[in-house]
């Protein structure tokens, strides 16, 4: 438990440093787009690529700086009652078409709704951040698996949650694996394996936060040469004055 604390408040301040030094980064960034746009109306003809490969590589930073904001949690989210089954069906309809071929992404529903609360669009980018990890450890093929269900943690002196009934979203491939060294940092911000042009190191350390902040908890198991699953358990949402309108609005 002590562990699992000074891991999240390491977490923590990573996060407050981070966010930090991403809003500096942005008011500097905003002056180089700024002034490219006013060059751009006087350069001649061939000058005019160089400038927007400066104006490209500020919009790439630009895209990377949002997405630590995103990690550092400065954007304020709106927290709502959504339906987990609902949310990994449209998300794995959505990456199937943009997967790439030699890769077979399979979604396993449930029959009826998984109410949770949390941010839709997090959900959607948990998904969309173990989607393309998985797609990036299978550089020969494979198969991603994604499944939502509910299950009931029991009490035992190892839970890392309070016992009670949850959400569970499983994401798993065929891939390559991972270390053991690899598997132990996989969750630190700009923690990455991949070259500098493909990986940043925030989408697993985004994950983390989404999912803590929801009260929730993800594990990892990885074989080399196997594969590796993601498990992520979510509280479910159990006021009935908030799941009854979602089950009737889903009922029809
Ligand atoms: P990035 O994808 O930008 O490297 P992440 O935080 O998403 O950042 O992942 C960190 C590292 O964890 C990756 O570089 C990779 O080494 C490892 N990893 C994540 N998901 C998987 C997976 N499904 N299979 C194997 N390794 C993985």
């Amino acid at each position: 438990e002590a562990e699992r604390r000074s891991r999240a408040e390491r977490m923590e301040s990573l996060g407050h440093l981070a966010g930090g030094v991403a809003h500096d980064f942005n008011n500097m960034l905003a002056i180089i787009v700024n002034y490219t746009d006013l060059l751009a109306d006087e350069v001649t003809p061939d000058g005019a690529p160089d400038l927007a490969r400066i104006r490209d590589a500020a919009d790439r930073a630009g895209s990377l700086v949002d997405q630590l904001l995103l990690f550092a949690k400065r954007e304020p989210t709106q927290v709502e009652t959504v339906d987990l089954n609902d949310v990994t069906q449209e998300a794995g309809e959505l990456l199937r078409r943009g997967i790439g071929c030699g890769i077979q992404l399979v979604c396993q529903g449930y029959p009826g709704p998984i109410p949770v609360r949390a941010n839709r669009g997090r959900l959607d980018q948990i998904l969309l951040n173990l989607v393309i990890n998985a797609r990036d450890a299978m550089p020969d093929g494979g198969t991603v698996a994604i499944e939502a269900d509910l299950t009931e943690v029991r009490a035992g002196p190892r839970n890392p949650v309070t016992p009670g009934p949850y959400a569970r979203l499983t994401v798993s491939d065929t891939g390559t694996g991972m270390t053991p060294e690899v598997r132990d940092r996989l969750f630190e911000p700009f923690f990455t394996t991949k070259p500098a042009d493909k990986g940043t190191g925030l989408g697993l350390s985004t994950v983390y936060g989404i999912v803590s902040d929801a009260g929730g908890h993800i594990t990892v198991e990885s074989a080399a040469g196997i594969g590796t699953t993601f498990v992520i358990l979510l509280p479910l949402a159990t006021d009935p004055l908030v799941t009854e309108p979602l089950v009737r609005e889903l009922l029809g």
